[in-house]
């Protein structure tokens, strides 16, 4: 697939559209602007609105987040060069990159095996890798905490408590929490065993996750 200078402009545009909604990290800002969005579109019909500043379907029923909501939720991260990321709902890979380009060791895990086996192969060919895997990440992942942030990019009812103590002292987990119309993007920080600090911030809307701690097990 080809990134031309029209996609190149166009991701400048972008750039432009997400910093106008309050985005200030520039290492993010610089991510969206280097990332070709319009290779992670399934539909061809979608490409000329690849950096619309809008989520898109990638099959099976999932979506590419918003730019600005991945930036959103990136920048309330923190993320430092070398942090332990763990990421549920690889999706579309796109969250994956902007995660990898701050500098962080990435685990990422999806529930749905097609994205989760496009995502794998996806990746590394643009160059970038991580550590896939493939389950229900309401549940986390046991096997390689704890982490230093945790990031949700689909809507939970509750705060699944295994992303909590899944967290190094002093880690971060970001979430959006509500109903299926309308989710608060949450900031969870373990200041110290067993104690948190909660931020809330405005309102998104993602698709549901899934799982044992997602809505299935409401
Ligand atoms: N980060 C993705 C991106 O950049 O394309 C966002 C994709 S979409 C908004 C949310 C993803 O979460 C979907 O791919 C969905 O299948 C996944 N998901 C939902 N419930 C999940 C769960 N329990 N464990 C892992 N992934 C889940």
């Amino acid at each position: 697939m080809e990134d031309s200078y029209r996609h190149k402009g166009m991701r400048r545009q972008l750039v432009k559209v997400v910093r106008s909604k309050g985005i200030k990290d520039e290492s993010i800002l610089a991510a969206i602007g280097k990332i070709p969005r319009h290779f992670f579109l399934m539909d061809s019909a979608l490409m000329e609105h690849a950096y619309d500043d809008k989520a898109f379907p990638i099959g099976e029923g999932q979506t590419i987040s918003q730019p600005y909501t991945v930036a959103f939720q990136t920048e309330l991260l923190q993320v430092k060069p070398g942090e332990k990321v763990l990421e549920i709902g690889t999706g579309s890979g796109y969250q994956a990159i902007v995660l990898l380009e701050m500098g962080a060791k990435l685990y990422t895990i999806e529930y749905q095996k097609k994205l989760y086996e496009r995502t794998k192969v996806f990746l590394p060919q643009l160059g970038y890798k991580a550590n896939f895997f493939y389950g229900d990440g309401s549940m986390g992942l046991k096997r390689f905490a704890p982490y230093d942030k945790i990031i949700v990019t689909a809507g939970a009812p509750t705060v699944p408590t295994a992303l909590i103590d899944q967290l190094s002292i002093g880690g971060m987990l970001v979430i959006p929490v509500g109903n299926a119309k309308t989710q608060k993007m949450l900031r969870l920080t373990k200041v110290a065993p067993g104690k948190l600090r909660k931020e809330e911030f405005h309102d998104f809307k993602f698709v549901p996750l899934l799982g044992e701690d997602g809505w299935k097990g409401k």
